[in-house]
């Protein structure tokens, strides 16, 4: 299979715009391939957006961000106070926090967001907002296992070696004390579906993300 690479255009790191409704939910979709990025010696500025981080899920938002971010060249983590659950109820301060924060800072080469059909309400409306406020952007969908079963078919793979997918679990337990009580927050649910995505890819170690890429300009 012949890779894309995500790699930064020219000599300057990847920006990347990572955007999750709660405090969990990048480092669930796409922690493994941030911290891969970095271990294959790639310099990214990550710019962190969680939509309802206050309280404890504001500390833990931080302490996810600083521990998955670690290599990164510039990480900045920009916090919503937005009620968990109701965001699309708060629709047009979302909108408007979202695209004030897109004018904020460089354009992203890419975004991380939510899939389109989560069926989280909160996550659907995060997935529907990037497509709207990001138009020259590589857009790449993560996945977030739960109770409401709503895992598709994804088409791209970040294959991960076994020491990185081990660590991304033990950052998020690390971090989110505020989960661990919940039943399908455990290391087999992690360990399991980057397995299933690993075997889907045919990755080296077993291991992968899986994202939906619904669009992609190819030169
Ligand atoms: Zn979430």
């Amino acid at each position: 299979m012949l890779p894309l690479a995500l790699r930064p255009p020219g000599r300057r790191a990847l920006r990347v715009t990572c955007l999750g409704a709660h405090s969990d939910d990048i480092e669930i979709g796409c922690g493994g391939t941030l911290l891969a990025l970095q271990a294959q010696g790639i310099k990214l500025e990550v710019r962190w957006v969680v939509l309802t981080a206050a309280g404890a899920r504001a500390t833990e938002a931080r302490r996810g961000a600083a521990r998955f971010l670690k290599g990164a060249q510039r990480a900045e983590v920009t916090l919503g106070a937005f009620r968990d659950g109701f965001l699309p109820f708060d629709g047009a301060a979302v909108k408007e926090f979202i695209e004030a924060h897109r004018r904020s800072g460089d354009e992203p080469d890419v975004v991380f967001t939510h899939f389109r059909h989560d069926r989280h309400q909160d996550h659907r409306l995060l997935s529907d907002l990037a497509w709207n406020t990001y138009r020259d952007q590589v857009v790449l969908e993560y996945e977030i296992p739960k109770w409401d079963g709503d895992l598709a078919v994804p088409n791209a793979f970040v294959p991960l070696p076994t020491a990185i997918a081990k660590r991304k679990v033990r950052h998020l337990q690390a971090v989110f004390a505020t989960q661990r009580s919940k039943r399908w927050f455990t290391d087999e649910t992690f360990m399991g579906l980057m397995r299933l995505r690993g075997i889907e890819c045919g990755a080296t170690d077993g291991y992968a993300e899986a994202f939906h890429a619904r669009k992609l300009r190819l030169v």
